[in-house]
């Protein structure tokens, strides 16, 4: 198996630390918000990584942790004057409904970062003993970066390149303009946990470096998230760990690339997302996941509607042999397999072969997904009605149909809750975007009577500098 390796760059025979097992991290979301469509890129990939190991016969141990302390849930939590973990838990349980939609099996382990302060505390004074960090004047706690040898090694980042990159903020404690925080002081108002340097909360990169080794080792096989988290973030963890535990982090690290909308990134900061649950009301959280994989994780991915429209029908074919294979293995012809049919049921052993090939080739699985499609066309010619199927063929024809489908998850029933949310929720989001819309045009009459139409329904919204969020009356 080939895995594309961001350290090495190249992709390197996948050999697990443990034989039959793999152990491996994925940065999770900071829940402070509803996933958006390229958020769902990497937790849709990791999915089909995790179960493609198990079609192999591997053990495999997930970690996706939650992120639920930050600065973005703290601001979120004092727009809507509720504590950040209700904030956090919120948006926790409004994850699981996304990947609950999307076919995404849950994680061995979900673990939070605010479970596990006294791992974090200790790993930082770890460092603090081994001279890679220092607590500073004001409480925070920094890691002394360039005392770290191979900083840099996994962004191929030349340390000069990154001193004269680094931005010089005045007035904090840093020795250094590249040292970053493991712990920061509380600030009025701000969750805080007690801690040997006064109270405070842990900054972002520490938590998964403690996460990791809690749940998983010191070293393990693979460390995955999406590509703009490998600077500084993985570099930073790596600095941690490594520094911690005087050994290898992670052998392999993976990276999706982006989704992007016109050429750009999604993201929430340039306002040009999509969340999961708009994209479901209008495609299907099934479509969602069939294009994502349509395509290798790697490369950049465009999202757009005519793209989601077409998946949807191809998901709609497969959907309908799967339909009329099962339907077949009740109602077909008695007796044994025919001899043209056990013909055709000799090939499979060739598809199966090359789904193998395409996903051992990197998880390539836009390959993979061609092959499942080749598959389809020849299980629909060979139990077309005019062949009078029987229904021993019909099973073995479902059978290898399933076995693809369980890798890749392309077919399955999304829960009916989670599309009832995604409509839900869509549907608030369109009103407020077209008041967005209405307010910037000045027409504020239609401003309000969007505002009152969703008051009539029960959907209260709160403006500040960030937009506008809402809540259930
Ligand atoms: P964030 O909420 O920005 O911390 O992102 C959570 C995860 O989604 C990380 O693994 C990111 O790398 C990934 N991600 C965010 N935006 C995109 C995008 N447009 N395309 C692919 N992955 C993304
Ligand atoms: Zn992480």
């Amino acid at each position: 198996m080939q895995v594309y390796n961001s350290m090495t760059r190249r992709k390197d025979e996948f050999v697990p630390i443990e034989e039959g097992k793999v152990r491996m991290y994925c940065c999770g979301p900071t829940v402070y918000n509803y996933i958006h469509v390229g958020n769902a890129r990497p937790i849709i990939m990791f999915d089909v990584l995790r179960r493609y190991f198990e079609y192999r016969g591997y053990d495999v141990t997930f970690v996706q942790n939650f992120t639920d302390v930050d600065d973005k849930i703290i601001n979120k939590a004092n727009e809507e004057g509720i504590t950040s973990q209700e904030v956090a838990e919120t948006y926790i349980r409004e994850y699981f409904t996304d990947a609950q939609g999307l076919g995404v099996r849950p994680a061995t382990i979900h673990p939070k970062a605010t479970e596990n302060i006294p791992q974090i505390i200790e790993l930082v004074q770890t460092l603090i003993d081994k001279g890679y960090a220092y607590p500073a004047e004001n409480g925070d706690v920094y890691y002394r970066t360039l005392k770290f040898q191979d900083y840099g090694k996994l962004s191929h980042q030349p340390i000069e390149d990154l001193k004269s990159g680094a931005r010089i903020e005045v007035n904090d404690g840093k020795e250094d303009p590249l040292d970053f925080a493991l712990w920061k002081a509380a600030k009025p108002g701000e969750p805080f946990w007690e801690s040997p340097w006064g109270k405070g909360r842990p900054g972002w990169h520490i938590e998964c470096s403690a996460m990791s080794n809690r749940y998983l080792g010191k070293t393990i096989d693979i460390h995955c998230g999406g590509q703009d988290l490998q600077f500084p973030h993985h570099e930073n963890e790596i600095a941690q760990s490594e520094a911690a535990n005087s050994c290898e982090f992670v052998h392999y690290w993976m990276h999706n690339g982006f989704l992007n909308i016109d050429n750009k990134k999604m993201s929430k900061s340039l306002n040009n997302f999509f969340t999961v649950r708009e994209a479901a009301a209008a495609y299907g959280y099934d479509t969602i996941r069939f294009f994502m994989l349509s395509s290798h994780y790697r490369s950049p991915l465009n999202y757009s509607a005519d793209i989601l429209e077409q998946c949807k029908a191809s998901l709609a074919r497969l959907r309908n042999s799967f339909r009329h294979t099962e339907e077949l293995v009740k109602t077909g012809a008695d007796g044994s397999i025919k001899p043209e049919e056990q013909a055709v049921a000799d090939t499979f052993q060739d598809y199966r072969t090359r789904f193998d090939e395409a996903m051992d080739d990197d998880f390539n699985t836009a390959n993979a997904v061609s092959v499942f499609f080749e598959l389809v066309r020849t299980v629909n010619a060979a139990t077309a009605e005019n062949k009078q199927p029987t229904r021993a063929f019909a099973q073995v024809c479902l059978d290898m149909l399933n076995e693809f489908n369980n890798v890749l998850g392309l077919l399955y029933e999304v829960p009916a809750s989670a599309n009832a949310q995604a409509e839900d929720t869509a549907w608030i989001e369109e009103a407020i975007a077209a008041r967005a819309e209405a307010k910037k045009a000045k027409n504020w009459a239609e401003a309000d009577r969007i505002r009152d139409e969703l008051k009539a329904k029960g959907i209260l919204l709160k403006d500040s500098k960030q937009g506008t969020t809402w809540e259930k009356a």
